[in-house]
């Protein structure tokens, strides 16, 4: 098992060049691209003082552990980049604005196809892509069926609004998924307009932008006027410089899906996005546990394509069946291969949906291994008085070997929101006098998470306090 500096570097929302650092204080001359073995890996994230989290059994990486690509075939790739932010601040006029940038769009004379990613190429010829499904349920979806495929979110508040409930969620996700985060201060042409306003607010979340001394940045946009779109794509693709965002180019490819339908005409459809190596019509594959062979490719513009590389998100036909978004697809060398393939992951499915359940924490802690155990949660309640009261008191049973993590916490009913993010991070839900609605309660049950009721603060607190001290016992 092995990982790249920078790819461990992503998972720990930290410099590259932090990680190469620490790296040669502990005597090793490594670059970013280069990978370390999972010993080094553990000690590095000790060293910045993360959790070592357990990986997803999800996909099963076929070969995995030899199939590490060596440094000099690597190449620099677009950074892959996801909107978010509250409802009506502007995500889909942001999306469309963006896409309105594009060099080649009218080129071919294609037509706008929405396949759930697009790329634009910028003036001086840097690409970026865009998944286009804004908001972060579909994020944390991906994410939760361990697909971590954006290098990069935006968050998106609107200047004449303000930090909404739906902001408040999007921050959290991106924290919890450790991505770095871009702001754009959108709708910055209406005369209510106050930005400095957004920045002051967001400190209260723990976001400092560069304009009150931190580290994320800025910027002010206008879906409207266009104000602001050229700085916006400066700044992602300055913060993916930082990034070093690389993958190989000629190798068989491996990609991600994006969104997948049965389209009446063409068959099984789905929009995956290349993460590595280059995928060409006639490839062989596997995705999630269906197989097939790549009839067409076709793009975002609607142009039939005979290859897409990494970062690039095209349509797939040719599949066996409808796979799932999140799964993974993989080119082999043949059909037979492909049916091994398919067969081994469907075995694999069904003793995972045996064998796990739920996010137990037995299975959380399994591979947890640096000093500091956390203990991640969601809290909702249904007034804010309590709920603060709650976060004090989880905060308060934090000790030196475990540590609460509040991943999420707000007023009102336990959404699927709720659900996705303590599905994505193993976390249990408590909820303080609310209940799941409806939506809610049918993704529970799919998904496993672990729900808790109170209606005692005290009760609460006794029952995390046995909990964190029975996952300590057996480690120790
Ligand atoms: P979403 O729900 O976040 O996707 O928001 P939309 O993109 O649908 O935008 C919500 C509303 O705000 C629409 O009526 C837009 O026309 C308007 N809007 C979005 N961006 C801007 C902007 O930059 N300036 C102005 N004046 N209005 C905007």
């Amino acid at each position: 098992e092995a990982i790249t500096v920078q790819e461990l570097a992503n998972r720990m929302a930290e410099k590259g060049a932090d990680l190469v650092k620490a790296l040669f204080n502990m005597g090793m001359m490594v670059t970013v691209n280069q990978s370390i073995d999972a010993d080094t890996a553990e000690l590095l994230v000790e060293e910045f003082g993360h959790n070592l989290q357990r990986v997803s059994e999800s996909d099963v990486d076929i070969d995995a552990s030899v199939d590490v690509d060596p440094e000099e075939t690597l190449q620099s790739r677009p950074p892959v980049v996801t909107i978010m932010g509250h409802v009506d601040h502007g995500k889909t006029s942001l999306l469309d604005a963006l896409r309105g940038t594009d060099v080649v769009k009218g080129e071919a004379g294609g037509i706008t196809q929405h396949i759930g990613a697009y790329q634009i190429t910028t003036k001086d010829k840097q690409k970026l892509t865009f998944l286009d499904t804004p908001g972060h349920a579909a994020f944390t979806q991906m994410r939760a069926r361990g697909a971590n495929v954006t290098d990069i979110v935006v968050l998106v508040v609107a200047a004449d609004d303000g930090i909404m409930p739906q902001t408040i969620e999007a921050i959290h996700h991106t924290k919890a998924a450790g991505v770095p985060m871009i702001v754009a201060i959108t709708k910055s042409d209406k005369p209510e307009a106050n930005p400095q306003k957004i920045r002051e607010r967001l400190l209260e979340h723990e976001v400092i932008v560069e304009d009150m001394s931190g580290d994320v940045q800025d910027v002010e946009v206008s879906a409207k006027t266009g104000a602001g779109l050229d700085e916006l794509i400066e700044k992602i693709l300055l913060q993916a410089e930082l990034m070093d965002l690389k993958a190989r180019y000629d190798r068989d490819a491996e990609a991600t899906v994006i969104e997948a339908k049965l389209d009446k005409g063409r068959g099984p459809v789905a929009t995956v996005l290349v993460t590595r190596g280059t995928l060409k019509r006639g490839d062989t594959f596997v995705v999630g546990t269906e197989s097939g062979r790549v009839r067409a490719l076709v793009d975002d513009k609607g142009k039939q394509v005979k290859d897409a590389g990494p970062s690039v998100p095209v349509e797939v036909l040719g599949l066996g069946g409808v796979p799932q978004a999140g799964d993974v697809l993989t080119v082999v060398e043949n059909e037979q291969r492909a049916r091994e393939v398919a067969e081994y992951r469907q075995q694999q499915a069904t003793a995972k949906r045996t064998a796990t359940v739920a996010p137990n924490l037995e299975a959380m802690f399994a591979g947890l291994k640096s000093d500091v155990i956390e203990f991640p949660v969601v809290v909702k309640g249904d007034v804010q008085g309590s709920v603060e009261a709650i976060n004090n008191a989880l905060n308060n049973l934090s000790n030196d070997e475990i540590k609460v993590r509040i991943l999420h916490s707000g007023v009102g009913a336990i959404t699927e929101s709720d659900v996705t993010l303590a599905s994505a991070s193993k976390a249990p839900i408590i909820g303080f006098n609310v209940r799941p609605n409806a939506n809610a309660r049918t993704q529970i049950e799919r998904t496993k998470v672990e729900l808790k009721y109170f209606d005692v603060i005290y009760h609460l607190t006794e029952e995390i306090a046995k909990e964190m001290a029975g996952e300590l016992g057996p480690l120790r």
